[in-house]
């Protein structure tokens, strides 16, 4: 899969994607990662990229024409997804990282300042993405995350396909409790079960533990999920012997 990432701080990307699972996915081509700087498009001497909000107001508004220049060299003709990093988008979760990792190519704009104009927005874009509730100086740390956890889903990114379908909200529900050496470290021990070898008693522990987490600290989860006959039975059992309160798992 291939990220082109239009940005007026293109240094900002050089440490991001220079260690873990992304750089390596990079190195192995898996990934293709391509950082634009806006000015470059800006078509004047000054490479000035944003100006005044017309109608008055605080602050600085990028301007449409080095995006949309950006967005028509990037492409070179071919269709691609294209996608604004923006507080006002579709918040991303785990299946719209899914879903945008369908593509085998998306751009991504991150704005600055009051933001980009809004032709950009209605004429140009096929999304906009938002990463939570709040609002960020600029879109490049968005555009991290999204790189980030859209590559989980590309092929051969994250080694063992394994840890993939274990991660939280794979299932619906949250992952269940990991522990590694030392077996007991100052007097906080890994629970048995775990040391024992059985590895059906340790799937039906994990698989315990998943939902009882998921309804302690998330049952916004279960409200939206079709639980299994088994499931139903575990998670009964765990209501009673916590008599129906929500406190810390253990
Ligand atoms: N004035 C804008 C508004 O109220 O919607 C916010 C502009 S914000 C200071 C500057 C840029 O940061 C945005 O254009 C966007 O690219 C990025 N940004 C801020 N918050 C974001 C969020 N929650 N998710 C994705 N991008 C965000």
């Amino acid at each position: 899969m291939r990220f082109d990432i239009i940005t007026i701080f293109p240094e900002i990307f050089r440490s991001v994607f220079s260690g873990g699972v992304v750089k390596k996915a990079l190195e192995k081509g898996i990934l293709e990662v391509h950082v634009h700087d806006l000015r470059e498009f800006s078509g004047d001497k000054h490479k000035q990229v944003d100006d005044r909000p017309f109608g008055g107001g605080q602050g600085m508004v990028l301007k449409p024409e080095p995006i949309f220049a950006a967005v028509e060299e990037i492409r070179q003709g071919v269709d691609t997804p294209v996608y604004l990093l923006s507080p006002q988008g579709k918040r991303l979760d785990f299946r719209y990282a899914e879903e945008l990792a369908q593509h085998t190519r998306i751009i991504l704009i991150c704005g600055r300042y009051e933001g980009v104009d809004e032709r950009v927005t209605r004429h140009l874009i096929t999304g906009e993405i938002s990463i939570g509730d709040y609002i960020l100086t600029g879109g490049e740390p968005a555009a991290f995350v999204v790189v980030d956890a859209v590559s989980r889903f590309v092929p051969k990114v994250v080694g063992k396909e394994d840890s993939v379908k274990n991660d939280t909200f794979f299932t619906g529900l949250l992952e269940f409790p990991q522990y590694t050496r030392p077996r007991d470290f100052k007097g906080m021990k890994v629970p048995e079960i775990l040391l024992s070898g059985d590895h059906s008693s340790i799937e039906s522990w994990r698989r315990r533990k998943s939902l009882e987490k998921t309804w302690l600290l998330r049952p916004d989860l279960l409200e939206g999920r079709a639980l299994s006959q088994e499931e139903k039975k575990i998670l009964n059992d765990i209501k009673t012997e916590k008599k129906g309160k929500r406190d810390e798992p253990n």
